[in-house]
């Protein structure tokens, strides 16, 4: 989707003659081309008008809830971003106190995620929880090479696996993709659309670098069952001898269960969970890009992946797959943990999950539906048509809200429930009661011409399949 093809043509942008400064004219013959560099120079505030009003086709955020994305901050965490916008995170040097507010989040976190001892849990700033991830998951595999006796097999020629939910999010299996690691996906099984515990580790050899467990799915936001997945790696390990640790993919989760779910014990209270990550920017309520990667202490982080980068005249430990980003993120990050403080973040979350529930209930109270899931572990959750209805489907649905601006993604379950078609809403900080009813409103509008089309319209909601993603 981002990897475009250099393509060229002639076409031109059009400028409306009241943007030059003097003379109308001018304008028209001022016409920059689209694919390829101007010959010359514009003004700034032709430039800016150019872009801006070209961006308005862009949709509006707030109304959008398929995406986990902040898409709101205060205006104080955006004037410390503008503040920000020239800080290189990599310049530890030049931005030492940048450097530092990245420490103490970390830090924060680590006290957050109970490590058995916060100040040795190592951890670092990301892009997101993608990036996070092929780090959490690239330490699992160096470990599991550490051993001698899986370093001989690997030259022999065998091939490292994850095991994971099939519901996991795209990234792992990019990572698997990318750094050659066997992917071993449990199914969906009837009403279990999640991994659990038996399963995973039945699927776990000696050749399993770890297990991913996801808080929670972005495919209904449910949690994976944490503790229950370490007990069932316990009971592998008395078994057989195999010691496999789990990495918790908490990009939503991470930033939830600690401040509503405080006594589920998904974190690093788990002596099997060597490292977590979570998105910044989706419930630690900060703009894109922010993640965090943490492990519990100095051994789950294989040395030989941390590099050093120039620090005071010293030498900093990082770890990251880029080396240039901004800085503004991880500030902003800082500015919400100091802002909101526990008390702070665990009213926003239970506003999200509170909106969350209401919009489950009434939803379900058409009539139409049938809840997979309530919004009451991620503030999200989903549905599907109940099987008498007949006349429409979840794409029907889907594609006549985008109508009223509203962006709920519909799409197809993976194996082994492809036969399972559902609608999704995240609730985020931001998407109010109010907002919420003026959806349900609109929905029950929809559900009367709904209910009189004689079938389901087919195809046509599928454009919407690919956003569940975010
Ligand atoms: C969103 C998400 C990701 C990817 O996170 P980004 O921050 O968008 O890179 C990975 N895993 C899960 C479970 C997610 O929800």
């Amino acid at each position: 989707m981002g990897l475009h093809e250099g393509h060229r043509s002639d076409r031109r942008l059009a400028v409306n003659p009241l943007l030059t400064d003097a003379d109308p004219l001018g304008a028209l013959e001022t016409a920059p081309p689209v694919h390829r560099l101007p010959d010359g120079p514009m003004p700034p505030p032709m430039a800016y008008r150019l872009v801006h009003d070209e961006l308005l086709l862009d949709g509006n955020a707030r109304l959008n809830l398929a995406t986990f994305v902040t898409t709101w901050m205060e205006p104080q965490a955006t004037a410390l971003m503008a503040e920000c916008a020239e800080k290189n995170m990599i310049d530890k040097d030049e931005y030492p106190q940048t450097a530092e507010l990245e420490r103490r989040c970390v830090a924060i976190l680590a006290d957050l995620w109970n490590a058995p001892d916060p100040r040795t849990a190592v951890g670092c700033s990301t892009t997101g929880s993608s990036e996070a991830c092929m780090l959490g998951g690239l330490a699992l595999k160096r470990r599991w090479m550490r051993e001698p006796r899986n370093a001989g097999r690997y030259a022999a020629g065998a091939r490292p696996n994850l095991v994971m939910g099939i519901n996991v999010q795209v990234c792992w299996e990019k990572f698997c993709n990318f750094w050659e690691i066997e992917p071993r996906m449990v199914p969906m099984e009837g009403e279990r659309y999640h991994l659990d515990g038996e399963r995973a580790a039945a699927l776990c050899d000696e050749n399993t670098i770890g297990v991913v467990a996801i808080l929670g799915s972005t495919m209904d936001g449910s949690y994976e069952p944490v503790p229950e997945i370490c007990a069932a790696l316990d009971a592998l390990q008395e078994r057989t001898g195999l010691d496999i640790p789990v990495h918790v993919d908490g990009a939503s989760g991470a930033m939830v269960a600690p401040f509503l779910d405080p006594d589920l014990r998904w974190d690093f209270r788990q002596p099997r969970v060597a490292s977590i990550n979570t998105s910044g920017h989706k419930y630690g309520l900060v703009y894109p890009g922010v993640g965090w990667a943490l492990w519990r202490d100095k051994d789950a982080l294989p040395e030989e992946l941390v590099f050093k980068v120039n620090y005071l005249g010293g030498q900093m430990p990082t770890f990251a797959l880029n080396f240039s980003r901004p800085g503004a993120e991880v500030v902003a990050q800082y500015y919400n943990f100091l802002r909101l403080g526990h008390d702070g973040y665990r009213a926003v979350q239970q506003a999200a999950r509170h909106v969350a529930g209401h919009l489950a209930d009434r939803i379900e109270a058409t009539g139409s539906f049938r809840l997979l899931t309530r919004g009451d572990e991620l503030p999200v959750f989903a549905f599907t048509t109940r099987d008498e209805v007949k006349n429409f489907d979840v794409f029907d649905v889907s594609r006549r809200l985008r109508e009223r601006g509203w962006q709920l993604p519909a799409y197809t379950f993976p194996a082994n429930r492809e036969d399972l078609a559902v609608l999704r809403v995240v609730c985020r900080n931001g998407f109010s009661m109010d907002l919420a009813d003026l959806l349900l409103n609109d929905l029950d509008r929809l559900l009367v011409e709904l209910r009189r089309q004689p079938g389901p319209m087919g195809e046509h909601g599928v454009e919407n399949r690919s956003a569940f993603h975010h």
